[in-house]
């Protein structure tokens, strides 16, 4: 057992007590817990996906943490582990990635069994300037729009369909990062985040799955997302690609890394042919080059 299970409150506790006291009190509430809760990382930024692992040595039915008045579902790390990992351990996971609208700050993660405190960091994003024609300078939807992005954003599958780092969905240069904060027409749109990263390749170019997945939605005539698909990939990441031209996929089609689902267009709200391009983590927007670069896997 690491001592990252131990309340804060007890470590608090300690302070300025001598350290072989503080050994003998561990080694004492060693034996008493067993389960815990744990993180890849103490420390992340907004939109920085982070791993959360569950050990416990009962098997327990659903388990679930907390973080930021939220609560999030934890699936058997393997199909080994749901019998126990051969320790009479069994093992949890679920990917967090903290929001961007979530205020930088320490935060705690809990359960019945354990807690543990994560740092979550400005994400440091920039402001960007851009015209939109005054037909398009506006967020409304058509009927089911709004619901129907909203329940793609929410699919929650158990098990992890990939097992490396995403690729690109587009060859086309960057043009918007993610988390730009955006001045439309001269006024700074309130409450507003980029959510993706728009590649400006021309009508046409091909749009790949950026991983292994299962198509949730595949929808065309949307007034703000135009014509749009999104990939379920399990344990509640999900991937968009919007203003597409055409779509090579239906929903409920099962896609590999890689394969041709799109061509990058201009529907719904664009003021050019761009591919604008989200992974949502547990419905929040998570940024992508971390997925390129060093996925959770
Ligand atoms: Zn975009």
């Amino acid at each position: 057992m690491t001592h990252s299970q131990r309340p804060y409150s007890f470590i608090r506790g300690l302070q300025g007590i001598s350290l072989s006291l503080a050994l003998v009190s561990s080694s004492i509430f060693s034996a008493a817990y067993c389960a815990e809760l744990s993180l890849t990382s103490s420390s992340t930024k907004q939109g920085q996906p982070v791993e959360v692992t569950y050990t416990t040595e009962t098997a327990e039915e659903n388990p679930t943490f907390t973080f930021a008045h939220e609560t999030y579902k934890l699936f058997p790390a393997s199909s080994a582990s749901k019998d126990g990992a051969g320790d009479g351990r069994h093992i949890y996971k679920a990917i967090l990635s903290p929001s961007l609208e979530l205020d930088p700050g320490t935060y705690t993660l809990k359960n019945e069994s354990g807690s543990v405190k994560l740092k979550v960091l400005d994400g440091k994003f920039y402001t960007q300037y851009l015209s939109l024609p005054p037909s398009k300078n506006n967020f409304k939807m058509s009927p089911g729009e709004e619901e129907t992005v909203a329940a793609a954003k929410a699919t929650l599958s158990a098990d992890r369909l990939w097992s490396g780092n995403f690729v690109r969905p587009s060859k086309a240069r960057v043009s918007s990062a993610f988390g730009n904060r955006r001045v439309v027409n001269g006024k700074l749109l309130k409450d507003y985040f980029h959510s993706g990263l728009d590649f400006a390749g021309y009508q046409g170019s091909p749009v790949v799955a950026c991983a292994p997945g299962k198509v949730v939605m595949a929808k065309t005539g949307y007034r703000l997302h135009g014509n749009c698909i999104a990939v379920d990939h399990g344990q509640g990441v999900v991937s968009f690609y919007i203003h597409l031209k055409k779509l090579n996929v239906v929903q409920g089609q099962e896609v590999k890394a890689g394969e041709l689902i799109g061509q990058i267009g201009q529907t719904g709200r664009a003021n050019g042919p761009h591919l604008h391009f989200s992974i949502y983590v547990n419905k929040a927007a998570s940024n992508p080059n971390y997925w390129f670069a060093n996925a959770i896997k």
